[in-house]
């Protein structure tokens, strides 16, 4: 057993002060637990750090201000007789302990592994100590490294060819490729009107209920127009309305299986509203303090043990009625899960978020954890659904009520939804018309990505991996190719540029399948199936010759066209088109560089300036891209806000209309 060789020096060494803690409560005296502090070596930031024509050997250094952590650990390694490696358990952590065992040169260490910071788990995880997995660390090194040539190589381009300080990373690229994509089909797309028509309707003296029409002479109606809307409408006021259907159903809604790290930063977006970056700070708290089972997992299976432990909950709590007769069982959908082996719950089912002792955030995610992996192993809801069809002539109406019968698990989650109430009524009833209900919609343009529809996007083109989802979404805002409106992702000028200049130079970079087939080979290299060099290198040499045809090809002053313009240039008479310069928009001439004439861009939303009154007010932009509003008068008038003004008293200074 473990505890055996009590006279043993024992070194653990985890990757944060939290986790050494909460892990120390559960360890002996004869253990000592350091911290790492993350990281202790990465490839340096002055350059490369890896040499493309040996095999890739990476270069590594030991990380910035990490020296004094290194010391520690090296002497606490040399005063110890073993040395346990208790980093997370997945790749990323398995690289941080073999750099650990790298720097430390120990002796004796062996890797544990465990899911969660709780006494038992970590009893059974160092009674089973293994080695440390080379497989894993090849394919974390391999993404690193990947990643290096990537961003190292494509920035100067990007510097040269668009803009000073940009840079470009791997996987993030195919993210705002998709953002970037998006915004050109909302561009494209022409909203076409139609037209919805609901009778409000009446048997008797009961309740009145609204019913929608849906068919015309037994086929789906479409109204295009007022016009058509219009005739309708008239038929409709002068038909019968019968009932000719009423059907009466049972419907089950089931729960939701327990989260991944997918599934839990969408909910926390759409829920809490927390980014997915927020999402995973605020879930590493909740795992080092040992409530929640590890963060980053693409699976949904439970433990035996905790199946059970939630089961007895539920039969405590709510009653063996919400207590399905076996366990429910979630398969992982995931093509390639990784190593990580059960989904996101907590650690002590019986353990409410008001009575933890952590921060706001914290109990706000654990409470949203708790519901889902509770509420994953209670029976469905189950509605009466009423399907009632109306004929009135040639047309069909129909309306759809629906009662709860059983609150099944959403007596964990709430969200039941209202019973919608019809009133009771049988093949043949008459009913009598109250009034028509015509109304004008469009269709809309596909919506914009927010970060709980990017990352289930990434996760279904399989270009994510539960550690890479959070860093994706925060680099590609931090470099200001993407800012959010509201919680919209909007692409910025610099991010059109960018991607549209990777797409045409290097298509394969941002393709979304070779993305995918790339983190493929990433999970092959972890299970041993692949090597990491031929990998690296059949990535490496296509780009390479991408790179050389791009500095030679790409013309500047092409790539950072935005746009065409009506308008001609007061020089020469050539269109001007608007380019992404240094500081935003502005416009050139279509004949440079023969003819240098440039003007500013201005982004007026016609209103005078509130701080002068005499100013316009314009867009402007930060350098990170985030709009804020400006007097056109600046510098001679500093009027400046975050906020659109509000455009006050316009109406009043209208003029009556005459006549
Ligand atoms: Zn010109
Ligand atoms: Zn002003």
């Amino acid at each position: 057993m473990w505890y055996d060789r009590r006279e043993m020096n024992k070194l653990v060494v985890v990757e944060s002060p939290t986790k050494a803690r909460t892990l120390g409560k559960f360890l002996g005296e004869e253990f000592k637990v350091v911290s790492s502090m993350g990281h202790v070596r990465d490839l340096p930031k002055s350059e490369l750090g890896v040499d493309v024509e040996h095999d890739f050997q990476p270069h590594y250094l030991i990380a910035k201000g990490k020296k004094k952590t290194t010391t520690m650990l090296k002497k606490a390694a040399r005063e110890a007789d073993l040395l346990f490696l208790a980093t997370d358990p997945d790749r990323e952590g398995e690289a941080i302990a073999w750099h650990i065992l790298e720097v430390t040169k120990a002796p004796k260490a062996q890797r544990v592994v465990f899911h969660e910071i709780t006494e038992e788990a970590i009893a059974e995880a160092f009674a089973h100590p293994r080695e440390l997995d080379l497989k894993l660390v090849d394919s974390q090194q391999a993404r690193r490294i990947l990643d290096r040539l990537v961003g190292y190589q494509l920035s100067p381009l990007l510097w040269r060819k668009v803009r000073a300080g940009l840079s470009a990373g791997r996987v993030q690229s195919v993210a705002v490729r998709l953002i970037v994509e998006r915004e050109r089909e909302r561009e494209a797309f022409k909203p076409q009107e139609y037209w919805e028509i609901e009778a409000r309707l009446q048997k008797g003296e009961q309740q009145t209920f609204t019913a929608k029409l849906v068919e015309k002479g037994g086929k789906k109606i479409t109204l295009g127009g007022k016009e058509e809307a219009d005739q309708v409408v008239a038929e409709l006021k002068e038909a019968d309305y019968e009932v000719v259907k009423v059907e009466k159903k049972e419907r089950r809604r089931y729960p939701y299986p327990p989260f991944t790290t997918s599934t839990l930063q969408q909910a926390a977006v759409n829920v809490l509203g927390f980014s997915a970056a927020r999402t995973m700070r605020v879930a590493q708290n909740l795992y080092e303090a040992g409530l929640i089972t590890y963060h980053r997992t693409d699976s949904v299976t439970l433990s035996e043990k905790a199946l059970k432990e939630i089961r007895g909950f539920i039969r405590k709590e709510y009653g063996s009625s919400y207590l399905p007769e076996i366990a429910n069982r979630y398969k992982t959908r995931v093509r390639l899960a990784q190593e990580a082996h059960e989904a996101i719950r907590p650690t002590k089912v019986e353990l409410r978020a008001e009575s933890l002792e952590a921060g706001g955030d914290e109990k706000k995610l654990y409470e949203l954890i708790w519901r889902q992996a509770v509420a994953c192993q209670v029976v469905p809801a189950v509605y009466e659904q009423v399907n009632v069809e109306i004929k009135a002539d040639g047309y069909l109406f129909k309306v759809v009520g629906s009662k709860l019968l059983f609150d099944g698990f959403t007596r964990v989650t709430g969200g039941a939804g209202e019973d919608k109430g019809l009133p009771e009524q049988k093949v043949g009833d008459k009913l009598s018309l109250v009034e028509l209900l015509p109304s004008q919609h469009f269709t809309e343009p596909p919506p914009r990505y927010t970060e709980a529809t990017l990352v289930k996007a990434l996760e279904e083109e399989g270009i994510g991996r539960p550690s890479t989802y959070a860093p994706i979404i925060s680099t590609i805002q931090g470099r200001g190719y993407v800012s959010k409106e509201g919680n919209q992702l909007r692409p910025e000028d610099v991010g059109i540029v960018v991607s549209d200049l990777l797409v045409a130079y290097f298509p394969k970079v941002v393709d979304l399948s070779f993305t995918a087939r790339m983190e493929e080979e990433l999970d092959e290299i972890a299970k041993g199936e692949r090597q990491w060099v031929p990998v690296v290198a059949e990535f490496y040499e296509p780009f390479a010759k991408d790179l050389e045809k791009a500095q030679q090809n790409i013309d500047k002053s092409s790539v950072t066209t935005l746009e065409e313009t009506a308008e001609s240039c007061p020089e020469c008479g050539k269109p001007l088109v608007v380019k992404l310069g240094k500081y935003g928009r502005f416009y050139s001439c279509s004949g440079f560089p023969e003819c240098k004439f440039t003007k500013p861009f201005i982004e007026t939303i016609g209103m005078k300036c509130p701080g002068c009154g005499e100013g316009e007010v314009i867009v402007k932009r930060t350098r990170r891209g985030k709009i804020f509003y400006g007097c056109s008068r600046y510098p001679k008038c500093q009027w400046a806000s975050w906020r659109k003004p509000e455009k006050e008293g316009e109406e009043d200074e209208k003029e009556p209309p005459q006549g």
